[in-house]
């Protein structure tokens, strides 16, 4: 499987009618998966997932159309820690965090929309999830 990297792209009022992130994939012709979208017509937030070997010139394709570009933090579970009290589940937006038939929690990074949210990262009281860096080195 392709190693992916998750950027934020932040429109603006001013450019969040144009039709900016199916440019970059028809310039491009690299794919990218959106994972959420919040948007109206004062702009806000698409998270989309690109390959991390074209991250560099996807990043600097929707920079020079005026979107601004976050980088944001990505969940990481310390499952030693967990005590599956559930206190995470309900709050998930994307319902990324699930019960396994034995009960124990589990957590499905690829659903998870990372720092932009971190609901369950403030409400566990194990201090079991953290938010945590993308390992990068090719977004400048
Ligand atoms: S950070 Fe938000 S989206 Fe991700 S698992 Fe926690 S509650 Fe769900
Ligand atoms: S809130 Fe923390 S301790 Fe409770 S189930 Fe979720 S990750 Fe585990």
């Amino acid at each position: 499987m392709k190693e992916m990297d998750r950027i934020l792209l932040r429109f603006s009022e001013e450019n969040v009618e144009e039709p900016i992130t199916s440019q970059v994939i028809l310039e491009l012709g690299i794919p990218m998966r959106i994972v959420t979208a919040t948007i109206n017509s004062l702009g806000g937030d698409i998270l989309v997932e690109v390959p991390k070997v074209h991250l560099k010139k996807i990043v600097q394709a929707f920079k020079a159309k005026g979107v601004v570009v976050k980088f944001p933090k990505l969940i990481e579970v310390n499952y030693d820690k967990c005590i599956d009290c559930g206190a995470c589940y309900a709050l998930c937006p994307v319902n990324a965090i699930s019960f396994k038939e034995d009960h124990s929690i589990d957590f499905d990074e690829a659903i998870c929309i990372g720092s932009p949210c971190g609901l369950c990262v403030d409400a566990c009281p194990a201090r079991a999830i953290t938010l945590v860096e993308q390992h990068r080195n090719n977004q400048k």
